[in-house]
């Protein structure tokens, strides 16, 4: 079992596999001039497989797989479905911006992969056009759709913009009042690509919520497991939930059982923090298991204890990641 410096049990781990995406998300990316890491930079599928393996081993039970958008890889259903017959890896899921997963959805099904996360910040196309900075509404749609349709377990990840979507916010949940979804709204995080200051949000998890009340005053709270990062809520005569997501205030770091692994192989203990190792030239190295390992307890035994105490790792508050890097 991994458990940190702080006593927290880790067994989640996010999988970024690749950084390249087919959408432009304004909170995410720039428009252009992104730098993509050279293929020859991004673990292989052989690679992501090995290393899965190693921290199931030492603990990991759980693994999100995550991107850049992990559907514009070719060789993705390649991964999923080695993954799916990895002992003692008891859930594995997938978070999607849902314009490329169409092919795949009866795959998915077939192999038990129920548990889909869509990114979807808008519910009208103009709006996702301008925050996407692609024309793909239909397809996300019709895909959202059909996944929830189809009985997958589907969460949709809104981030809530100042000035581009605090409109729909009602309008998303009164859309999804008839399909059981959970639709989370979340905090935006400094992780665009840099270029914006951070010091506050506008739309943090107090006005969201406040937000939501004065259209539905009478929600309840529901309760949620203690590895949870979103508060979730039910509305009456609503077949699903919703639930929002601090991810900028930082309010479930003494709960965190993540790990993050980078596609291009960085070892990350908390999203607000630097790398702690890469693995990519220790996979492709000697002594494999041994080295990974080590360099898994090292970071795991070495992590800030919130988000706050992570971020001090950086000089300021404008940071030059991008979320498509992380994973998310
Ligand atoms: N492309 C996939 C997608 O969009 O679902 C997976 C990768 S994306 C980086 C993972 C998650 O990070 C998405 O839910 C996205 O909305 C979120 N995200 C990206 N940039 C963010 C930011 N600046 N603040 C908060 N969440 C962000
Ligand atoms: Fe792509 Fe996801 Fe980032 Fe949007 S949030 S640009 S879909 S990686």
């Amino acid at each position: 079992m991994l458990v940190d410096n702080h006593n927290r049990k880790i067994n989640y781990l996010r999988l970024a596999v690749t950084d390249r995406c087919n959408l432009r998300c304004n909170y995410c990316m720039p428009s252009e001039g992104i730098d993509f890491v050279k293929k020859d930079k991004l673990l292989t599928i052989d690679e992501l497989l090995l290393l899965s393996e190693i921290l199931v081993k030492q603990g990991i039970d759980k693994i999100r797989i995550t991107g850049g958008e992990p559907f514009v890889r070719k060789d993705l259903m390649v991964l999923l479905r080695k993954l799916r017959l990895m002992k003692n890896l008891n859930d594995i899921s997938v978070t999607t911006n849902a314009t490329l997963i169409g092919p795949y959805i009866d795959e998915l099904k077939t192999l038990g992969i129920k548990n889909i996360n869509v990114s979807l910040d808008a519910i009208n196309r103009k709006t996702f056009e301008r925050i996407t900075r692609r024309d793909q509404f239909d397809t996300v749609h019709n895909n959202l759709i059909r996944l929830i349709t189809e009985g997958f377990n589907v969460r949709i990840n809104f981030i809530v913009l100042e000035g581009q979507n605090q409109q729909d916010i009602v309008p998303i949940l009164e859309l999804m009042k008839h399909y059981n979804v959970s639709v989370r709204f979340l905090e935006e995080m400094p992780f665009n690509g840099g270029g914006k200051n951070f010091a506050t949000i506008k739309w943090n998890y107090k006005e969201i919520l406040e937000h939501i009340s004065m259209a539905y005053p009478n929600f309840q709270k529901l309760e949620s497991p203690s590895t949870s990062t979103s508060i979730n809520y039910k509305i009456e005569g609503h077949k699903g939930t919703f639930g929002i997501i601090p991810s900028f205030s930082r309010t479930f770091c003494g709960s965190c059982n993540r790990l993050r692994i980078t596609a291009t192989g960085d070892v990350i203990t908390c999203l607000y923090g630097k790398p702690k190792a890469n693995l990519r030239d220790i996979v492709r190295g000697k002594n494999i298991t041994e080295e990974v390992q080590s360099a898994i307890l090292k970071a795991v035994g070495n992590r800030a204890k919130t988000g706050f105490e992570a971020q001090e790792e950086h000089a300021q508050t404008i940071f030059e990641n991008s979320m498509t890097s992380i994973g998310g």
